[in-house]
């Protein structure tokens, strides 16, 4: 292994870099509740709108995680179909070679080769820009907390703006994009917690004005500038006017549905701050982003984003090893992650997770690591993992978008500025086809 791993333990709070390291490992190894990390399968019911001209923001998908039934509870869903770990199992291998855990089971060649002229480099570049944020772990965390915690009126352009500057941009090198268009509205130059950090604006229209298009909060690019991941911000009280607010991917909703479309935003916002109030996730309180998406505009709007964020990389980027393009939804205080295999027609959905720890808006360092080995997925990740009920357990996506799926198999754009407004086109999905139940016992 020539990464490396023997970088200067500078001190940070009383913590080196093998601290950090060791934390987390052990914590995503070890303790149960982030061992427990992974991904929910889920699957698309008859009221998707995958064959409309919607937006993101408009976007329905009627998702709900498979359930799983083991010995004592069938219907309940208990814990993720899939482990984070074995999804991202080369960041595991990795973690083990720079804490010299090294053995005959943790060889470097479970690390991803094939898609790098340059492994070596590509790793280190991606330990460095950990080592870099825990060197700087202090500062990111004091500008999070001022905008996240601190201000309880932070605008989303004001989040959007940390959160790529203090958390996902440190983390993946610096390569991010926040959608242009939130300029039009806040004029935020500079990062919102006061650094003076120039943020980076650009085109993050991905998708198709016929079918599901939008636009990203914020893209992440891969080191040759490609899509390698997309954030969604979870903004609880923008939520209520983000059909009204001028920014709306393609506002084509009738004003009688817009006030039924708040009403709706109302209640969840009550059901939010009702499970907002348990912080620290345990079995009782983790929370699955699909059970709650058909009634939340930004949860339709990152399931919606990241089937065609996927499709167009299988159709752009046909040589990579998969097409998962991770999206993250983040709110003020929580994160979860989904992803979705074109290939295997797998959407893999994480619960919901607590960004800070329990005491003074520190940072989890789980779940640093977690952003650090979903946003370096490329290096990471060997895509969905072979298990035989995934075989069963399809998203349904191809079905549901029925006469759109050329649509979004062969004509789907990125780097868009603006979508033409578009008259509906006729297509019709399937809504015949009721949720499949299946279920499986517990391995
Ligand atoms: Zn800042």
């Amino acid at each position: 292994m020539a990464v490396n791993a023997t970088r200067s333990p500078k001190k940070n709070g009383g913590f080196s870099m093998y601290d950090y390291l060791s934390a987390g490992y052990n914590n995503l190894t070890h303790k149960p509740i982030y061992e427990q990390f992974g991904f929910f399968i889920g699957i698309l019911g008859p009221g998707c709108n995958c064959c409309t001209n919607k937006s993101f923001t408009d976007a329905e998908c009627d998702s709900r995680p498979f359930r799983r039934c083991d010995e004592r509870d069938c219907g309940t869903i208990r814990r993720p179909s899939l482990k984070f770990r074995e999804v991202f199992n080369s960041a595991f291998t990795l973690l083990r070679s720079l804490l010299g855990e090294e053995d005959e089971s943790c060889t470097p060649k479970l690390l991803i080769e094939d898609e790098f002229e340059n492994l070596e480099v590509e790793l280190s570049l991606a330990v460095d820009a950990l080592y870099d944020y825990f060197e700087k772990k202090g500062d990111h965390e004091k500008a999070l907390k001022k905008v996240l915690v601190d201000n309880k009126h932070s605008s989303k352009a004001e989040i959007t703006t940390v959160v790529a500057e203090h958390l996902f941009g440190p983390l993946a090198q610096g390569r991010y994009k926040i959608d242009s268009r939130t300029t039009l509205k806040d004029n935020l130059q500079e990062c919102a917690c006061g650094c003076r950090s120039k943020v980076k604006y650009g085109s993050t229209g991905i998708g198709h004005e016929k079918v599901w298009h939008g636009f990203a909060d914020i893209l992440l690019q891969s080191p040759d500038n490609s899509l390698n991941a997309a954030v969604v911000i979870a903004h609880k009280v923008e939520l209520l006017n983000d059909h009204t607010n001028g920014l709306s991917d393609q506002d084509n909703t009738p004003p009688s549905k817009k006030l039924k479309i708040k009403g709706e935003s109302l209640l969840l916002l009550l059901l939010l701050l009702l499970l907002h109030k348990e912080k620290s996730p345990n079995e009782e309180n983790i929370h699955v982003a699909g059970e709650i998406s058909s009634h939340s505009g930004y949860e339709n709007q990152a399931v919606s984003q990241t089937f065609v964020c996927s499709m167009i990389q299988r159709r752009k980027r046909p040589y990579l090893r998969h097409y998962l393009v991770p999206n993250i939804v983040i709110s003020d205080d929580e994160f979860y992650i989904i992803m979705y295999d074109p290939d295997k027609d797998n959407l893999l959905c994480s619960p919901k997770y607590p960004i800070f720890g329990d005491s003074d808006s520190a940072l989890a360092v789980p779940v640093i690591f977690i952003f650090w080995m979903v946003l370096h997925h490329r290096l990471f990740c060997a895509g969905v993992p072979e298990r035989d009920f995934l075989n069963e357990v399809k998203s349904n996506f191809k079905l549901r978008a029925a006469d759109a799926w050329p649509i979004y198999n062969e004509q789907l754009k990125e780097n868009v500025s603006s979508f033409p407004l578009t008259s509906s086109t006729g297509l019709e999905c399937d809504i015949t086809t009721y949720y499949k139940e299946v279920s499986f016992d517990v391995q």
